[in-house]
């Protein structure tokens, strides 16, 4: 199904929809964050055919026949860097990435930490189910421990990362929290993502009925809080540092943690600076048929 070209009134989300059969098992939260992806480009009236939809290896990446959009699947760990180029490319672009938290918090963890680093202006949403679902139920490296999962049936011998500690350890500048049941909710995480000034980091506890049977969507219904309903004020710091960290009792989501007064990496390019054009703009087309007679 081709995208349209030029924009026709208001996008709905129908204009997503894509004929692929999805796959995933009953009751993934895969269907949840995909229905809100929609919803949330449609709400900030953003066509397919003007954002970039870049996922990683998953189950989630097959989200990348399932919706339309300019589309990538990229390699294991790596649409970090991908998504990256693509927002340098065209800063006019909305840029969204979507990883597990297998492959970014393993393979492309070095990517994650240079992402948020260098404040690349782009939303990216982790489908924490804290387990890799796509190869059946092996542990990752957010598995919660003396949980038996298919390659560790006596739980994980190694610690667990602690998601969010990790992350405010790298000094980001918007955090939140979500998960695949509530749509509303991740719809309007997803919106002031996408809207954030620099990267966005959006962990949404996901679902995975089939292989994940310690966060399961009735315990994440249980323990889930809006914070921000609650009062939470995503401009402290010390405050969405503890809510985020501390998830003994319950789960905090929402916005956590926004500060838009660091400016992101293309506004820190110096040669950047005070040009009106893109670099997808700036790109000569070279007729190479000359060249290529030489090796034919
Ligand atoms: Fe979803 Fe888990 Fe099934 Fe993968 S294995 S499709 S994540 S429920
Ligand atoms: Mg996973």
């Amino acid at each position: 199904m081709s995208i349209p070209l030029e924009k026709s009134g208001k996008p709905n989300v129908h204009d997503y929809f894509c004929k692929t059969e999805c796959t995933w098992c009953d009751g993934c939260g895969d269907y949840g964050i995909m229905a809100a992806t929609k919803r949330a480009l449609v709400e900030l009236e953003i066509a397919p055919h003007e954002v970039a939809l870049c996922f990683d290896i998953g189950c989630h990446g097959n989200t990348s026949d399932k919706m339309l959009g300019y589309r990538v699947h990229g390699l294991h760990g790596r649409i970090l860097p991908f998504a990256s180029g693509a927002k340098l490319a065209n800063p006019n672009m909305p840029v969204l990435a979507f990883g597990g938290d297998g492959a970014s918090f393993s393979e492309g963890v070095n990517h994650l930490v240079h992402s948020i680093r260098s404040h690349y202006p782009i939303t990216f949403v982790l489908h924490n189910n804290a387990n890799y679902g796509l190869t059946t139920g092996q542990a990752s490296s957010l598995t919660w421990q003396d949980q038996p999962m298919n390659t560790s049936p006596n739980g994980i011998p190694e610690d667990t990362i602690r998601p969010m500690d990790f992350i405010f350890s790298l000094q980001p500048t918007f955090v939140a929290r979500t998960w695949s049941g509530d749509i509303p909710q991740m719809t309007r995480v997803l919106k002031a993502a996408i809207q954030h000034r620099g990267f966005a980091f959006v962990d949404i506890l996901q679902a995975c009925p089939t292989y994940n049977k310690f966060a399961t969507h009735e315990w994440l219904l249980e323990k889930c809080y809006d914070a921000n309903a609650d009062g939470h004020d995503p401009s402290d710091l010390v405050a969405a540092k503890k809510i985020a960290c501390d998830t003994s009792e319950k789960v905090s989501c929402g916005i956590l943690y926004q500060n838009e007064d660091r400016p992101h990496f293309y506004e820190k390019l110096v040669p950047r600076q005070g040009v009106k054009t893109t670099a997808v703009e700036e790109v000569e087309i070279t007729d190479v048929s000359g060249l290529m007679k030489e090796f034919v």
